[in-house]
């Protein structure tokens, strides 16, 4: 079947032409090759940050920066906690690494796992370690396709996913993905997926009309967009559409590699928004990037089959599915976002964002913000330029706070959940200085 069914009018563009290097081209300096980079420009001025303290980091020359993104998404306890580093280091000098396939185990995957399935919205999940999102999600569409060869509907393979949407640059993550930029240049993708307006229920109830209920597998959905614009979903679309794959006899994936673990004021938004998924994918804010880490959660009805039949086999992992050290960053990590009502604050947040952010609705150039769920905003440019998002983001960076160009020509709002109400205002005082001076004539 075709790759990729469109319903009309897709927000992107294509690159209109393509550059070539002659072989005999000197590079520009540095070595390192930038993800998401223009790179004929970064190489000869990469942002070089080298220390982190709270909420803010610090470049080579001692600058401070209110870190307005929370890195990617992730610093969600701030920089510099030397308790995270001090209990990984005791455990590398123990067992730096030991891996989890077949029957084997750590203290630290076993514990974790544990605390994670403790925290999901369905009691007596399991969890698939991986080492980070895009694993997560490579993870989770193959167990949707895998669980309906195991129950005997193996015709279910077709995965349903939003525009904008953002689920990692591994295979099925490219190819589920819902921005054109990111899935042009590699040929064809992954077969049966289905790409569905990102605000539209009505839409996906198409789609799954379109391909005959029968053959869908999943539905994956971030609750909230995140490098996709920040769009929180429209009032009614999460339930109606978890329902509509519910209706079809399909899974529901919820992508929380952001808003899990506290961006949204939860452990996870399924559970603020009552989405009872059949998969969770988390990253990020499990380990609040102290060390790389994600994992896979599986309701017990999906994980059923591989767990109760004798011989069943998932040939499925990675060398650092659970990574020793890495499981004792999230194991604290979680401890302190409990212990410190982390959770708490960034539902506070949710509030204290959206009015600090409001005024520069009012600045030349600044179409609206649109945010309002947990610690997550953007603040939408007029122009769908990603040139002028970006050169207004170093603006910003100039003014003292980090922000990002996201899709869509919008900044990013999604500072560490520690940040406190002086700091929220700091943060909007900083935007309001970048875009003020990307504007000047
Ligand atoms: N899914 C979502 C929703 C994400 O936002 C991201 C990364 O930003 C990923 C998956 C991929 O995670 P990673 O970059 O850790 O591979």
């Amino acid at each position: 079947m075709t790759s990729v069914f469109r319903l009309p009018s897709s927000p992107f563009r294509l690159p209109s032409s393509v550059f070539r290097l002659p072989s005999s081209v000197r590079l520009p300096m540095g070595s390192l090759w930038h993800p998401f980079a223009p790179m004929a420009h970064v190489a000869e001025h990469p942002f070089v940050v080298v220390r982190g303290e709270g909420a803010y980091v610090f470049d080579e020359a001692g600058r401070r920066y209110l870190d307005g993104t929370a890195s990617l998404w992730y610093a969600n306890i701030g920089y510099g906690r030397s308790e995270v580093a001090d209990a990984v280091a005791r455990q590398m000098e123990t067992l730096h690494a030991y891996h989890l396939f077949v029957d084997f185990a750590t203290p630290p995957a076993l514990e974790l796992a544990d605390l994670i399935a403790s925290l999901a919205p369905l009691e007596g999940s399991k969890v698939f370690l991986t080492s980070g999102g895009s694993d997560a999600v490579d993870t989770a569409a193959k167990l949707a396709r895998r669980y309906f060869h195991e129950i005997g509907q193996p015709e279910r393979t077709v995965l349903i996913a939003r525009e904008w949407a953002y689920h990692g640059m591994h295979g099925f993550g490219t190819s589920l993905g819902g921005m054109e930029p990111n899935r042009f240049g590699y040929g064809p993708l992954i077969e049966d997926v289905v790409l569905v307006p990102h605000d539209d229920p009505e839409a996906v109830e198409k789609a799954i009309d379109h391909v005959g209920a029968e053959r869908v597998a999943a539905m994956i959905c971030e609750p909230v967009i995140g490098a996709g614009g920040v769009r929180p979903a429209p009032e009614g679309y999460l339930p109606s559409v978890r329902e509509a794959v519910r209706r079809a006899g399909a899974l529901f994936v919820a992508d929380e590699v952001i808003t899990g673990f506290g961006r949204c004021g939860d452990w996870f938004a399924s559970t603020r928004f009552d989405l009872e998924p059949d998969i969770i994918t988390f990253a990020k804010g499990v380990t609040a990037g102290y060390l790389p880490l994600g994992g896979v959660i599986a309701a017990p009805h999906i994980a059923a089959p591989f767990f109760e039949r004798p011989g069943v086999i998932w040939r499925h992992g990675y060398t650092y599915s659970g990574h020793t050290a890495a499981c004792v960053a999230a194991l604290v990590v979680l401890d302190i976002i409990e212990r410190e009502g982390i959770l708490e604050r960034a539902h506070e947040l949710e509030g204290e964002l959206m009015a600090a952010l409001a005024p520069l609705s009012d600045l030349e150039g600044v179409d609206h913000i649109r945010g309002g769920v947990g610690a997550l905003a953007a603040v939408q440019l007029t122009a769908d330029d990603p040139t002028r998002a970006g050169s207004t983001a170093s603006a910003c960076r100039e003014a003292g706070v980090i922000t990002r160009a996201m899709g869509g020509g919008a900044l990013q709002v999604s500072p560490p959940l520690i940040l406190t109400t002086e700091q929220v205002d700091e943060l909007a005082i900083g935007l309001r200085r970048g875009i003020e001076a990307s504007t000047a004539p």
